[in-house]
This record gives structure tokens, sequence and C-alpha cells, in this order.
């Protein structure tokens, strides 16, 4: 056997190195198919001391690490590259809930705990946790640090940044960094948590995090509203924001085609409006006061919506059930289309006030190249953040369609950088956007981010090929 492998088997024991190629596939794969890696074992720890250990071997066998959570990422980032040579360190078993202090409004979780459960947890504790993703029955907080995953909440709470508080890290060369500190107010130094989270990671592996823990809530409303327009959308958040203040808590928008994707290919699902609208926003109101009236409140805002020609029809949700039918329908996009088949993704962001600038010039730019293409958009546009998926009307143009993706990527690319956004808004970079990248930030960025990977993690064995465009290991020239 080889005395590597050996080595792992003797600080986690054999059934949790797994080398077998069958027990391994489901390690080396995304969720969407797109990367296919090849890696030495799939290690599988359970404690922040056993993920140290393993991190020490692999520092003194110069063997690369991919860290991986719920494997839910977007980006190619948790999967290993084709040479071989790393091993991935699945973190699922890394799963405890250490503490919650209610009065302080925290939670102690380790990295390999599900989102589903951390937000279970909060409310068992008369709390709320508020990242949402449409993934969270898989996705883990580690992955969601290393992320600094956004989702539906973002615009009312803020994105996994905002949410810790302190975080625990085993660095490249096996020391373990215990930053689990629970205060809101620490001002002693660099915040050295920033720099792990959305990492992804390239700088080390996170196994525990405080996170922020808010008020449980308890009354909600949801409604699904056509609008005119996408200009009608941004004026229509302003109005609910005025109206409900910070109770705006989601404020989606949906284009006609994605939803037409999930009618096609969701069973059960069902067009919440007549008239076949081509856009519409999801928008929830929530309150932690039980006395609070979300639903009166949110149909007086749509009322004024109507009335200022930003709304023409809306349907708020009567029940819990349909307002997760509603919700259903924003939440099965990307599954839809996964099941619809290939297409050229990209997830931007612009300033709020340009979206409605970014899809009529992308449309223009894009049906002048490829007249019959489909365009999916979607997304939080209340953080000014687009799902942007382009495929071909007909399905068999798709393949080489999608062979065409870095035209496409030019197209809308560079039209979110001259609006001043972002060609990554939530998912990262992993391997899908490593090199599209160095276009858009300013030299001096990544080579500041550059230095702080060769100061971190001199060797280049966290996750190399992932978000950088170098390979930093000991004695190789970059
Ligand atoms: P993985 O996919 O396992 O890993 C992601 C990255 O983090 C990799 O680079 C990996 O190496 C690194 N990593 C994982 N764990 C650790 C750790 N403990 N320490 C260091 N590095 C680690 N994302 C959003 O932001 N918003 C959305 O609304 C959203 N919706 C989604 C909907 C669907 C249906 C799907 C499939 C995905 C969606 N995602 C969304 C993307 C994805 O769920 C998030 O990126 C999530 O945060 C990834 O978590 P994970 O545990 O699956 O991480």
């Amino acid at each position: 056997m080889d005395p590597f492998i050996r080595a792992l088997i003797a600080v986690v024991g054999a059934e949790r190195v797994l080398s077998d190629p069958a027990d391994m596939a489901p390690y080396l794969t995304d969720w969407r198919g797109r990367y296919r890696g090849v890696a030495r074992a799939v290690v599988c720890p359970e404690s922040t001391g056993e993920v140290a250990a393993v991190v020490r071997l692999c520092a003194g066998h110069e063997v690369p690490i991919v860290p991986q959570g719920g494997n839910t990422g977007l980006c190619g980032g948790a999967t290993p590259g084709a040479d071989g040579e790393a091993i991935v360190l699945a973190l699922g078993r890394l799963n405890r809930i250490r503490d919650i202090d209610a009065d302080n409004n925290t939670i102690v979780v380790e990295a390999g705990c599900t989102l589903a459960a951390v937000q279970t947890a909060a409310v068992e504790a008369g709390r709320l946790f508020p990242l949402s993703l449409a993934s969270e029955g898989s996705c883990t907080i580690g992955g969601n640090l290393s992320t600094n995953a956004g989702g539906v909440q973002v615009l009312r709470y803020g994105n996994t940044r905002e949410l810790v508080l302190g975080l625990e890290a085993v660095l490249p060369d096996g020391r373990v960094w215990d930053g689990l500190r629970g205060l809101r107010k620490d001002n002693t130094g660099y915040d050295l948590k920033q720099l792990f989270i959305g990492a992804e990671g390239t700088l080390g592996v996170i196994t525990a995090a405080v996170l922020k823990l808010y008020p449980a809530i308890h009354q909600r409303a949801t409604a699904w509203v056509a609008v005119p327009d996408p200009v009608s959308a941004v004026h229509m958040l302003g109005l609910m924001r005025r109206h409900c203040g910070d109770r705006v808590t989601a404020f989606e928008i949906v284009g006609r085609s994605a939803l037409d994707l999930v009618l096609a290919h969701i069973p059960g699902s069902r067009d919440p409006l007549l008239g076949r609208p081509e856009w519409s926003v999801l928008i929830e109101l929530s309150d932690p006061a039980e006395s609070a009236d979300t639903r009166t409140l949110l149909e007086a805002a749509l009322s004024h919506a109507v009335d200022e020609g930003l709304a023409c029809d809306a349907v708020v949700a009567n029940s819990l059930a349909q307002a997760s039918a509603l919700w259903a329908l924003r939440e099965n996009i990307s599954e839809a289309q996964r099941l619809e088949g290939v297409s050229i993704k990209h997830d931007v962001s612009v300033p709020v006030s340009r979206i409605p600038d970014f899809l009529d010039r992308a449309r223009q730019r894009l049906t002048q190249m490829w007249p019959d293409i489909r365009i999916v958009a979607f997304g939080h546009i209340g953080d000014g953040n687009l799902h942007y998926n382009l495929s071909k009307q007909a399905a068999e143009a798709n393949a080489a369609f999608v062979g065409r993706t870095s035209e496409a990527n030019r197209i809308v690319h560079d039209l979110v950088a001259s609006l001043g956004g972002s060609i990554s808004a939530e998912h990262g970079l992993g391997q899908l956007k490593r090199d599209e990248i160095l276009r858009y930030k300013p030299a001096v960025e990544m080579e500041l981010m550059r230095s702080i990977k060769r100061t971190l993690d001199p060797q280049g064995l966290m996750n190399p090929g992932k978000v950088l465009d170098v390979t930093v290991r000991a004695g190789r020239a970059n």
C-alpha cells in the first residue's frame, strides 16, 4: 500500500480513507457535472484535530488538498484537477453544533453542518439564522463561508461574510487558528477571518465558525407580482422599502423563460398569474413581532405599486403551503435548467439601478449575434445580482452554441464591467472564472491576492488551480 495512504489511515481510520474509484466517484464530479477530477484518496475527518493531522501529513508529503463540503458549488471549486495528485478533504462528518448562546445571539457550528441543520438548530433555540439558498439541504457552512454565499435574504441580512463573528481554521502547515470569538466589537488588528471567507479553500480549511443569530420570524407575507418591465421592478423595490422598511426580506426577479422552464420540468408547478407576464417579482416581508400584520402591509404596498403603474397583477399567498409553492417556482429554476440541458451561465452583479440597462443592452448585443438565443434571466434583483443564462431555442443547436462560451462571456462580462459590476456575484471563481477574472480585476488587486496566498500557503497545496491563475508550489516559478 502507498505509504502516504497508510499514514492517512493511521490518522482517521481505514473506513474514512476512500481510495476505491466507485467510493470516490461522488466526490470527483461537481453538481452540474461540468468538472470531473481524479484524486489520490478522499479523506473524511471527524474533528478539527483530525483535519490538522491530515493537513500536516499532506504538507510533509507535498500532497495538495481540495476541501469539499456539500459539493453544491457552481464553479468547480471543490473538484480536484486531472493529475490525480490531490486528496479531497470531505468535511461532512465535522458536523456538530458546538454551542448556542441565545442571549448573545450566537451559534458555534462545525464546518460540515448543513445549512439546513444550522437553520433548524437556530429555530429550536427560538432564533433565526437567515442565510437561505435553494441548496440548503446539502450545502455546508464551511462551503457557504468559503464561497461567501449569498441567497435570497441578503437584502435584509447581508451575505455570509456579514453573518460571521468568529472562525476556526486549519492553516496549510497544519496549525490550528482558534478565532472562535463571539464578539460584535473587537478592534484588535486585522480581521483575519475575512481572509478565509470567500477564499474557496485556497488559504486553509475552515473547521468551525461563530455565526450571528437574529430574532425568530413570527409573521411572513409572500407575493408573486407581474411587473411591466425591469425598470418598474427596481422602482417597486424602492416603493416596498419606503412602505415596509426592513421587513422587505426578499425581492427576486423571474423572467418568463425561467418560469417556463420550471413549469415544463418540475411536476406540480403552476403559473401563479394569468397573462404570461414577461417579468415577475417574488416579494417576501417578514417580521419578528407576533402582532405584526405583514399581509395587510404587503397588500397596501402592492396597491400603491398598481396605482403607480409599477405592478400589473399580483397574488398574495393565503397559506404557508401557497407561499412555499411560490418559492418553489423561484428555487427550482436551477434544477429545471439542469433538466433542460446545457447552457452558458453567468452570475453577475451591477448596481441595482443599472439592472434594467444591463438587461436591455445585453439582449440587444446577444440577439444581434445569435437571433435565436434564449435568455433565462432571474435572481436577486434586490442585491443587483442576476443569474443570466443563455441557450438556443432548439435543443439540437445547443451543444455547438455552448462551444462559443467565451464569445458570450465577452459580451456579458464586458458589459457588466462597463456598468461597474462583478462577473461573479455570489458563486465564486473556482476553476470556472479563474482565468476570466484576470481581464477584469486590477493587476494590483491580483498581485495582492497572490502575495497573501504565498504568505499563508508557501507550498501552494491548498486547492491549487482555483481562484488564482498561478500555482505557488515550493521551488517552482509562478
Ligand atoms: P462545496 O461545493 O463543497 O465547496 C465550495 C468551495 O468551498 C470549494 O472551493 C471548496 O474547496 C471550498 N470549501 C468547502 N468547504 C470548505 C471548508 N470547510 N474549508 C475551506 N474551503 C472549503 N450559492 C449562492 O451563493 N446563492 C444561491 O442562491 C445559491 N443557490 C444554489 C442553488 C442550487 C440548486 C445549487 C446546486 C447551488 C446554489 N448555490 C448558491 C451554490 C452553492 O450551493 C454555494 O456556493 C454553497 O455555499 C456551497 O457550499 P458547499 O458546502 O456545497 O461547498
